[in-house]
């Protein structure tokens, strides 16, 4: 368990967002909770973020003089750490063989998937055909990504969507749009 150094919430270390200070004292994103050294824990709250950079909690959190932290980069980079662990999911899932693309495809067997990640430059007649496939609660359509990011985490030049058949897996990303979406909120 770790504590938000924002509003102090307890919570397992994988569901908070962890930080960690490079050697010029720049507080960034440890994407993929891997960096060695002093860790600090945030929730995925554009809140949290805010209030930190507002009460100089970075510097204490890593008793140390840091950078002074602008949230909004900080948001970013928040997203961007969102992104990056989005695109190797499916990447993996590719190659596993628990994500479905092309729109053929996608429609034969739409009643085996759980998720669709659909690319926001879709064309709006391919949005309403893949959101009629979709079930808000057994098989959400989430849009994330463009038809270029989308191909290439599926070894294709472009993709309008991209299908999950594993049910786990398609959790595990729902709870990455959920999070982005609580940093993307507007004050
Ligand atoms: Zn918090």
């Amino acid at each position: 368990m770790r504590s938000c150094i924002a509003c102090r919430l307890r919570a397992p270390r994988a569901s908070l967002i962890r930080l960690v200070c490079d050697p010029e004292g720049t507080v960034v994103v440890d994407r993929f909770l891997k960096a060695p050294g002093r860790g600090a824990h945030l929730c995925y709250d554009a809140e949290c973020i805010r209030v930190a950079a507002q009460r100089k909690a970075y510097g204490r959190a890593f008793k140390r003089a840091v950078a002074p932290v602008d949230p909004e980069r900080l948001i970013a980079d928040v997203v961007a750490a969102i992104e990056a662990r989005v695109r190797d999911r499916l990447a993996i899932g590719r190659r596993a063989g628990w994500t479905r693309s092309g729109m053929d495809v996608l429609g034969r067997e739409r009643a085996r998937l759980a998720l669709f990640v659909l690319a926001e430059d879709a064309a709006p007649a391919t949005a309403a055909r893949i959101a009629s496939w979709g079930d808000p609660e057994r098989c959400p359509v989430i849009v994330f990504g463009n038809r270029a990011w989308l191909g290439a985490t599926q070894g294709q030049a472009e993709r309008v969507a991209v299908g999950v058949i594993d049910a786990d897996e398609a959790a595990r990303l729902r709870t990455e749009f959920e999070r982005r979406d609580r940093v993307l909120v507007a004050t």
